[in-house]
């Protein structure tokens, strides 16, 4: 871990902050400077008037994502406010261009009222390929995802939502090829009833996790029908017919215990009650909710994820959005539907399965990479992501007829994609 030191020099040095705008055209000549600018501009204006989807051929809207924040759920630090959040989504930035070379403009919006939030994002439709809602307080996120993925035609996707039910979603198929399990036979423990949660839980659903099968668990116990206190529509989704009122009535007997909700909510004792080779994801960060050689060590029958990079099995968003933007954008989708997340969640759970490259080896210090219990999904750092996520999830666009262009050549598409 870097020191604090470090960390702000990062920051400010050689200066502030951790993104630039480069233009991508020559502007050295007095002919450059009327292509760039005025007459030239004019051309490719009216060429867009008549015909918006020419905004993809003469504009970066094809390259172009809105990292948008109010600040209301920042990392785990909270309502921090969107000016404070601007280092985080900063950061995504970084990660959109280092991992799928998408660029992006960071926009930190000063409103704590959804509607206000959903106004103002609405109208920046036409400067964006696609807009990805970040660090949004539940349940307001849903409300305002629902409403600008209705009320736009560019994807629109939060990725504090869908990214872990991706990731996680690749990592329980896996855990159940290797444990003989199907996903309809599974009892689930859901820790946390916020924006990663419900829509991991749902995820599940569409795996084909039987509702009835899930039972939830905030911080003031068992969600059950009927229950009035700290409730939303959201968490009465997955209200439970159900006696059990704590997370040990739960947990007894369950296969997959997922975490996300906070630091060491898990205990050993909990984990005993599982059944047997139980999948435990804990996944609270940046402090799981039991550390993994702590849960192996009273289940070493367990599958255990967390999202730190230092224990087997990390569940990082970063194996997600970038590859999920480039393809929906590489075919000028209009949304990111469910299929699109299926493509990406079966892509990434494929590739454990498959030989890994030395050069993946060697960026993880040579440590040899087999399909088991300790590798459930892709490492974040393996180029191979890039290449079967993102045609996976550009061809389910153009198959469930969002996409406003198609793939012609895949294979000449891969190689522009590795170049
Ligand atoms: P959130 O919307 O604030 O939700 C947090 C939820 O945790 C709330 O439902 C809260 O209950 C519940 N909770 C708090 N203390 C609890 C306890 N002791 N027992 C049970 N539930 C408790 O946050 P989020 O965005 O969903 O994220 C949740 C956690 O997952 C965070 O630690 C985040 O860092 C992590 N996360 C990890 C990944 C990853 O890829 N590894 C991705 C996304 C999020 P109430 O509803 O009763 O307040
Ligand atoms: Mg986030």
């Amino acid at each position: 871990m870097p020191t604090d030191k470090e960390i702000l020099e990062y920051h400010n040095k050689p200066r502030p902050g951790k993104i630039e705008v480069v233009p991508t055209k020559p502007c050295m000549s007095q002919g450059d400077l009327c292509l760039a600018y005025t007459p030239g501009v004019g051309l490719p204006c009216v060429k867009i008037q008549k015909n918006p989807d020419l905004s993809y051929d003469y504009t970066d809207k094809a390259n172009l994502v809105g990292v948008i924040t109010n600040g209301t759920a920042v990392l785990g630090l909270g309502n921090i406010g969107a000016l404070a959040g601007k280092p985080v989504m900063e950061g995504k930035a970084v990660l959109f261009k280092r991992f799928a070379d998408l660029d992006v403009f960071d926009i930190e919006i000063k409103t704590e009222d959804p509607d206000e939030f959903i106004q103002t994002v609405r109208l920046l439709e036409p400067t964006f390929g696609g807009i990805n809602l970040e660090d949004i307080k539940a349940p307001d996120c849903f409300y305002i995802e629902d409403t600008l993925r209705r009320e736009m035609n560019i994807p629109v996707f939060h990725d504090d939502q869908h990214g872990t039910a991706i990731i996680s979603g690749a990592a329980l198929i896996n855990a159940c090829r290797l444990t003989g399990r199907e996903p309809e036979d599974l009892q689930v423990v859901v820790n946390g009833a916020g924006a990663a949660a419900i829509a991991t839980a749902r995820m599940y659903v569409s795996l084909g996790v039987k509702k009835e099968n899930i039972i939830f668990v905030d911080s003031r116990g068992v969600i059950y029908q009927g229950r009035k206190q700290g409730m939303n529509p959201y968490k009465e989704e997955f209200a439970a017919a159900t006696d059990k009122r704590t997370l040990a009535d739960a947990a007894q007997g369950a296969d997959v215990l997922l975490g996300l909700s906070v630091e060491g909510a898990f205990t050993t004792d909990l984990l005993r009650l599982l059944n047997k080779n139980p999948i435990i994801f804990a996944l609270a960060n940046p402090e799981p909710e039991i550390g993994y050689y702590e849960a192996k060590a009273v289940r070493p029958d367990a599958i255990i994820a967390t999202g730190r990079s230092d224990y087997p099995n990390q569940v990082n968003n970063v194996l997600g959005f970038p590859y999920i933007f480039r393809g929906a954008l590489d075919v000028r989708a209009s949304a990111i539907n469910e299929e699109m997340k299926l493509a990406a969640i079966h892509a990434l759970a494929k590739l454990p399965r498959e030989d890994v490259p030395d050069s993946v080896i060697r960026a993880y210090g040579g440590t040899a990479l087999t399909f088991g219990p300790d590798y459930i999904i892709p490492k974040p750092l393996d180029s191979r992501v890039l290449l079967k996520i993102t045609p996976a999830v550009a061809r389910a666009a153009v198959e469930t007829g969002v996409a406003r262009t198609e793939i012609s050549d895949p294979g000449a598409y891969i190689q522009a994609l590795e170049a």
